[in-house]
C-alpha cells in the first residue's frame, strides 16, 4: 500500500501531537547538553503546522511537505529549525506533483531529508546529532527495499533503526551544534535531536502501518 495525500497530512497531524505530548521529555534531554528548549522548539513548530492544515488540503504531497518546511523554518528557531525545515524542503522538492509515495519514493524522499540536513548542519554520522538516526533509518529502509519488504516493513525497520541510532548517541562525543561546546561532558547523555528524528519516523511508521 503506497502513502497517499491522506496519509502525510496524518502524519504531521500525529507528529504535532507526539511533539505536544513529549515536549518535556524532549526539553529535559536538551537540558544536560543544550539550552533546555528543543521540546518546546518541536511543540512550537508543529503547533504553527497544525494551524496550515485546512490550507493543505488538495495539495500534492510535495506542497505538503514544502508547507511544513517554510513553517518549521519560520517557527522553530534555534539550530533544529533550520535542519528539519531543510529536511522537509527538501523532502518536497522530490515528492514534487505526487499523490501516493511507493517504496522508491519514500526512500528518495528520506535520502532528500537527510542530505538537506547534512548539507545545512555539515553533520556527519557519529557527531551525535539527528544525523546518527536518521543514516542508520535510511540504510535500514534500502536493505528492507532489496529483501522486498512492503511499505509498512521498511518503515517501520527504518524507525526501529533511527531508535537504536538514537540509543547510539549517548556515549558519543558531540562535535557539532551546542553539546559540542562541552566537549567530554557530552558523553553520557542521548542528543534530543535524534531523538526527535526518532519520533518523526516512528510517527510515520504507524501512519503507514
Ligand atoms: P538549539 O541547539 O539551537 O537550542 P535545538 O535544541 O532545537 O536547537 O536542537 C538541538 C539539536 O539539533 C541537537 O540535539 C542536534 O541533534 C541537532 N543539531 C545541532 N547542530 C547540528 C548540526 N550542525 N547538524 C545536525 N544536527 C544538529
Ligand atoms: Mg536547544
Ligand atoms: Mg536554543
Amino acid at each position: 500500500m503506497p502513502i497517499t495525500t491522506e496519509d502525510v497530512l496524518r502524519w504531521i497531524t500525529q507528529a504535532a501531537q507526539v511533539f505536544h505530548e513529549q515536549r518535556d521529555y524532549l526539553t529535559q534531554l536538551d537540558a544536560p547538553i543544550g539550552d533546555a528548549d528543543h521540546g518546546v522548539n518541536m511543540d512550537r513548530g508543529f503547533r504553527a503546522v497544525l494551524d496550515k492544515l485546512p490550507s493543505l488540503s488538495g495539495m500534492d504531497i510535495g506542497s505538503i511537505l514544502k508547507t511544513v518546511g517554510t513553517t518549521l523554518v519560520s517557527t522553530v528557531g534555534g539550530a533544529s529549525g533550520p535542519l528539519y525545515g531543510t529536511a522537509f524542503l527538501r523532502a518536497g522538492m522530490v515528492t514534487a506533483g505526487k499523490h501516493e509515495l511507493d517504496e522508491a519514493d519514500v526512500i528518495e524522499m528520506l535520502q532528500a531529508a537527510l542530505d538537506g540536513i547534512k548539507a545545512r548542519g555539515k553533520a556527519h554520522t557519529g557527531e551525535k546529532t539527528m544525523v546518527d538516526a536518521l543514516e542508520p533509518a535510511l540504510a535500514a529502509a534500502r536493505k528492507a527495499q532489496e529483501q522486498h519488504e512492503s511499505l509498512a516493513v521498511l518503515l517501520r525497520r527504518a524507525a526501529e533503526a533511527a531508535e537504536e541510532g538514537m540509543k547510539a548517541t549517548i556515549p558519543m562525543l558531540a562535535t557539532k551544534g551546542r553539546a559540542s561546546y562541552l566537549g567530554e561532558r557530552s558523553i553520557g547523555h542521548q542528543d534530543p535531536g535524534a531523538t526527535s528524528s526518532w519520533l518523526l519516523l516512528k510517527t510515520l511508521a504507524e501512519v503507514a502501518d
